[in-house]
């Protein structure tokens, strides 16, 4: 199994182990002091653990000069890196002082998926990069904050702005990256790796974004949603799924599962709520409703779906909007951390639907992969 594929059922493996323990607080807490352990273990030995991309940058520049050198013409030269707890960029970057060393740590999980989704629904995207940046730095506990460490935007590789907390060390000194390891290993900026990784409710990690987090969001006049039903954080602006409440993570879209309110995942998804009153249960067709195959996947789809009026739901027992056809899995980790998501909407043949040409573009982008 490669190390993409590992980290994605390392992420599954810990969202389900969440859900599991989620019923009993007390086992809960002693779960997720181990589980703390076991990611601080995994910071540490986290250089030698780095996946291939930073390998394979430092085997094209040996050396710090090296890769200076070739960061003449630019002005900086970084490599994006996940390991199991964390999304980094490493690199030279030439500021006011001369070229430094810049390490910069993003926010993932549940973080990751507010930023997006409060980009998404931002009337005024270019303020909402500022708005997040403040977001960000609101969000370090007090004891972590720094001035050493900034948050910055930095280039992405969609549309989607990439913003996080970064710090530099000079580059004197520093020839080669082990000294550059060294270095960096104990900069304040790694103690920030827990809060990027997402909300920690008191010793527990939540799968779910916060209400707090979601009025730090909103303090600094972001559109800031989380799901009644199950916590994520959604948006009604996803380009996909307009007017419709989405998660932006690689799986549920525009489904919930009414974990949050069920304490266990409803076998039968239903749409996100953002209040809670609007939680019904889950709803079927009558049989009678005419339908049509997608053009996607072949699955016959109605949009007269109780629990999902207007949008194109699979009319077999357990509907549902997202398509099967993946969105995509490949991509390398640079381009996998900027994407909206990786589900995608049914489309109709021969009727229309506002998801097509969204799923055009993005097939054009070599972010819709087809089987
Ligand atoms: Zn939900
Ligand atoms: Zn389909």
């Amino acid at each position: 199994m490669g190390k993409k594929a590992q980290r994605k059922r390392s992420v599954k493996a810990v969202k389900e182990f969440k859900h599991v323990w989620s019923p009993a607080p007390s086992v809960a807490a002693a779960v997720d002091a181990v589980a703390a352990q076991v990611r601080a273990a995994a910071m540490t030995k986290g250089w030698a653990a780095l996946g291939t991309p930073w390998d394979s940058f430092t085997k094209r520049y040996p050396t710090v000069a090296d890769a200076i050198a070739a960061a003449e013409d630019t002005g900086a030269l970084t490599c994006f890196a996940v390991d199991d707890w964390g999304e980094y960029e490493r690199g030279v970057r030439r500021g006011p002082d001369g070229w430094s060393y810049e390490v910069t740590l993003y926010p993932c999980a549940q973080l990751r998926d507010l930023v997006k989704t409060c980009w998404l629904s931002a009337d005024d995207r270019d303020q909402a990069v500022e708005q997040l940046r403040r977001a960000l730095e609101g969000y370090v506990p007090a004891a972590l904050r720094r001035p050493e460490i900034e948050v910055v935007h930095r280039p992405s590789t969609t549309v989607m702005p990439r913003i996080g907390w970064t710090q530099r060390l000079p580059v004197t000194g520093l020839e080669t990256w082990e000294d550059v390891h060294l270095a960096e290993k104990d900069l304040p900026l790694h103690d920030l790796a827990t809060a990027a990784a997402g909300d920690l409710d008191g010793q527990r990690y939540t799968s779910t974004v916060l209400a707090r987090t979601v009025a730090l969001f909103r303090s600094h006049g972001l559109s800031a949603q989380a799901c009644a039903g199950c916590g994520m954080a959604v948006t009604d602006r996803h380009p996909h799924w307009p007017g419709v409440w989405t998660a932006v993570d690689r799986e549920f879209g525009p489904t919930c599962d009414r974990s949050r309110l069920a304490r266990t995942e409803s076998e039968q998804r239903v749409g996100h709520v953002v209040e809670e009153a609007d939680a019904r249960p889950a709803q079927a067709l009558t049989g009678q409703e005419p339908t049509v195959v997608c053009r996607n996947c072949g699955a016959q789809v109605s949009d007269q779906h109780p629990d999902w009026p207007g949008t194109w739901a699979g009319a077999g027992r357990h509907s549902d909007p997202v398509c099967a056809v993946a969105g995509s899995m490949g991509g390398d980790d640079a381009g996998e951390y900027d994407l909206l998501d990786c589900v995608y909407p049914h489309v109709p043949e021969g009727a229309d639907s506002p998801a097509a040409a969204a799923i055009a573009a993005a097939r054009q982008a070599r972010y819709f992969l087809q089987h």
